[in-house]
């Protein structure tokens, strides 16, 4: 039996020795980028014509990878291989599958700061934000194995005199997995082992912005023996190849995580039966946030303050969970917009690569112009920029933390996923006019609220409708948890 489920630690830079690693880690990975890879269908390494390239935010001009584009007839093969394999896959025991995931965690613990690495070139990662994407990948191989040892044993049921009934779990089939570039590395290995380590096979479409890091991951997973054909690489941009392997009839299953309008549209599509298609498709769909942060005035502001700049700006605010919204209560929003001005105004944007600075670039070009389109609008309906407001210098893809003050809770910018480094600070009457902003988007993923009263922490606890919702911390960074089995 595995030992108990314990986070993977997070690296402390400051010691010496793991700097000197993680420096090692990026030159060592420098040397990587450029290269051309395959599709991989069944074990079978394709090149082809169309490549798609993917490049370092930070630096337009480097290229990160080369990919063979799938074309329609690839990804259809993909999904009939995948479902051919499945008929052997399903048969292995759980625990021999759950072996290969333990594995490909401990490789990955071993090779952690090259993972890092891969993950500031490519998507722009500072060395701890990169650190903790890692962190959670090992993490979901860890957790995954696990519950699948838990699912593969004896089940309760409710007793029937005179009859024998038992619960067992089976796999579904061929589960096309797409995950999006800014949890390059844990949303991906999370999604695709989850399904691998229940008996399924995966057809992974990596997104356009990461496919080194889906890369990387697919090599590990060959390196510690997966059968071919479980595990099936398909680069390709998901407007020309996703809509065919979510429709195939022989696909069971969609993990996706990305923005709400992708996942809408693959839960519609999924939802509509194919000739030749038996059963239902199942969709799991992780989709975009429009996170608040709630400052109160019965609060610590210096430690709220801190920890709304920490949410809002962390990963360029490129984070489902990132805080795009503070809303303050009225007596304490003058000194609250100082001291957030303030604390954002300190910093340092540059490349992600050099320690010393706390945000990167955000993911490309069309996202940075989109970021500052925003920002824009945030003025021109009535907002006043306190902090930053446009481009930072350098070649890259870099956008200064801003935050707009006196924003109205309608706005556009209090309404729409930004997905970047821009904090919309919205002005409330009282706790009351608070928690009614809060919930005044069509979103609901995660929230938090910094006040020192007992009795507004419980009525937030019930009131605020978020999946995530923190108390006097900040709203990113969570961990991977084990819920204890009660029966
Ligand atoms: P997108 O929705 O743009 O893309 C996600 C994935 O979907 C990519 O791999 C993309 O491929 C693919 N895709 C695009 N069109 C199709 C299609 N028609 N069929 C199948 N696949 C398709 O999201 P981003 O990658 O930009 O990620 C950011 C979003 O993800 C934000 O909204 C964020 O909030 C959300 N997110 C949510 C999380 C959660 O847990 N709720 C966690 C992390 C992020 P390609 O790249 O080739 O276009």
């Amino acid at each position: 039996m595995p030992t108990k489920f314990k986070n993977e630690p997070f690296t402390d830079f400051s010691k010496p020795a793991n700097k000197k690693a993680m420096q090692q880690a990026l030159a060592k990975v420098r040397k990587e980028l450029g290269k051309d890879h395959p599709l991989v269908i069944g074990g079978e390494e394709i090149m082809t014509q169309d490549k798609l390239y993917s490049y370092n935010p930070a630096k337009p001009g480097e290229v990160v990878g080369v990919f063979s584009k799938a074309n329609q007839e690839l990804a259809g093969k993909a999904i009939e291989t995948a479902a051919t394999t499945f008929e052997t896959w399903k048969n292995v025991p759980a625990k021999k599958r759950a072996e290969y995931i333990f594995k490909a965690a401990a490789l990955m613990r071993k090779r952690k700061f090259e993972f890092s690495a891969m993950l500031t070139y490519e998507v722009g990662k500072t060395w701890p934000e990169a650190d903790a994407d890692t962190a959670e990948a090992i993490d979901f191989l860890e957790f995954y194995g696990r519950e699948m040892l838990r699912y593969a044993g004896p089940q309760p049921v409710t007793e029937i005199k005179e009859e024998k009934n038992e619960l067992r779990y089976i796999p579904l089939g061929v589960g096309v997995v797409v995950p999006p570039w800014n949890f390059a590395l844990a949303i991906l290995v999370g999604m695709t082992s989850a399904a691998i380590v229940t008996g399924n096979t995966v057809v992974l479409k990596p997104s356009s912005d990461s496919p080194t890091i889906g890369w990387k991951f697919f090599e590990l997973m060959r390196e510690v023996g997966l059968p071919a054909g479980v595990f099936n690489f398909v680069a390709g941009s998901g407007a020309a190849v996703g809509d065919l392997m979510v429709a195939h009839p022989k696909t069971r299953f969609i993990s996706f995580t990305g923005s709400k309008e992708v996942g809408t549209h693959i839960n519609e599509l999924a939802a509509k039966v194919q000739p030749g298609q038996i059963w239902l498709k199942r969709v799991v769909a992780e989709m975009g946030g429009k996170d608040s942060i709630l400052i109160d005035n019965e609060t610590d502001l210096d430690a709220a303050a801190q920890a709304t700049v920490a949410s809002a700006f962390g990963f360029q605010g490129q984070k489902c969970s990132a805080a795009s919204r503070a809303i303050v209560v009225g007596s304490i929003y003058d000194k609250f917009v100082e001291k957030v001005a303030e604390k954002t105004k300190a910093l340092k944007v540059g490349l992600p690569e050099d320690q010393s600075n706390y945000m990167g670039p955000v993911v490309n070009k069309g996202s940075m112009e989109k970021i500052l389109n925003y920002i824009e609008t945030g003025v021109k309906e009535g907002g006043r920029i306190v902090a930053g407001g446009k481009r930072a210098q350098g070649d890259g893809y870099f956008v200064e933390p801003t935050v707009i003050a006196d924003v109205d809770p309608k706005a556009t910018i209090a309404q729409e996923e930004i997905f970047g480094p821009v904090l919309a600070v919205i002005k409330a009457r009282n706790f009351d006019h608070a928690l009614e902003i809060a919930n005044n988007t069509e979103f609901g993923l995660t929230g938090g609220i910094w006040t020192k009263n007992k009795k507004k922490q419980e009525r937030a606890k019930n009131e605020f409708h978020v999946g995530n919702f923190y108390i006097n911390r900040k709203i990113t960074r969570n961990v991977i948890q084990q819920i204890l089995q009660l029966l």
